[in-house]
């Protein structure tokens, strides 16, 4: 009796130690799991912690980590993994100056954004502002040169009265005085309307001072963005053996792609070369909204053993 059922432990740990050589993620589910479903070699996950400040239920961390695993079974046609409430791997949403910074980051979007989308429209303006003035400037000039003509007329009818020596008659020397005090009158108003115009083309020039100024702040806070914040780092995350512990996401995107980087390190692989890949240590280049392993990915997950 005793000796079948050290037959029977030692088939079974041979049993096991073969299949954890096959697949190594094996080794992350418990015993009594793995005793449960000893044909399942699927890795067995549950939602573990989830920190409030990443405003995540642990119902949408459930789905997106289902979306991960996806990722692997579309590339894989293989399940390889499978939510355990139970499990003994648990992925956690950990919060620390990580997340605090691509908080601050997005932020920082969100501003630089704001003020490139007001330069533009004071920019819009200014430029209406100059068609304006522009048009205003032609019409300025056809008033002066209309006005140019009537007081040379004016001039060359006295000048002929100079000459000739006529003595004005009452009625000439009334509609005279009249059509002077017209000119006099047109002299006031197209000053006028110089000054006027004068003073829009200073305003004009202060805002595109201000425009220029602005545009130069802009330009300013995006180097200060762009050496501040870097590609986004995969170390992001952390799979020890245990626990699957994510520290830093940007969207629902990046943090289904990290969990998946995770999954893969839980699936034995270590990184790749690839910039497009899954298992590329840096998240740059990846297709996030509609990520497919590469076969760089894959490549290695057929050359782990
Ligand atoms: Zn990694």
């Amino acid at each position: 009796m005793r000796i079948w059922m050290i037959f029977i432990l030692v088939i079974a740990t041979a049993y096991f130690t073969i299949q954890c050589r096959i697949h190594p993620q094996l080794t992350y589910n418990s015993l009594l799991d793995r005793i449960q479903h000893p044909l399942d070699t699927r890795l067995r996950y549950r939602i573990g912690s989830i920190d409030p400040r990443f405003n995540l239920s642990t119902e949408q961390l459930q789905q997106l980590t289902q979306q991960a695993a996806a990722i692997w079974q579309q590339g894989t046609i293989k399940n390889q993994f499978i939510y355990d409430p139970n499990a003994k791997l648990s992925i956690n949403l950990i919060y620390d100056d990580r997340q605090a910074e691509s908080d601050q980051r997005k932020q920082e979007i969100r501003i630089i954004e704001n003020s490139r989308q007001y330069t533009d429209s004071e920019h819009e303006k200014v430029t209406h502002l100059d068609s304006q003035l522009e048009q205003a400037k032609h019409e300025l000039n056809i008033y002066q040169v209309n006005y140019q003509t009537k007081v040379e007329q004016y001039n060359q009818i006295i000048q002929d009265f100079n000459q000739t020596q006529h003595t004005l008659s009452d009625t000439t020397r009334q509609q005279l005085n009249l059509q002077k005090q017209q000119l006099q009158q047109e002299q006031f108003e197209l000053q006028q309307r110089i000054n006027e115009f004068n003073l829009k083309v200073s305003q004009l020039n202060q805002q595109v001072d201000n425009v220029n100024i602005m545009n130069q702040q802009f330009n300013q806070s995006v180097d200060q963005f762009n050496h501040r914040f870097h590609a986004r780092q995969f170390d992001k995350g952390l799979f020890n053996g245990q626990e699957i512990n994510i520290y830093e996401f940007e969207s629902d995107e990046d943090l289904r792609l990290t969990i998946a980087h995770e999954f893969g390190h839980a699936l034995g692989l270590n990184h790749n070369q690839d910039p497009k890949a899954l298992m590329y240590p840096v998240m740059k280049e990846q297709d996030l909204k509609n990520f497919k392993l590469t076969n760089s990915d894959l490549e290695l997950l057929n050359s782990r053993h």
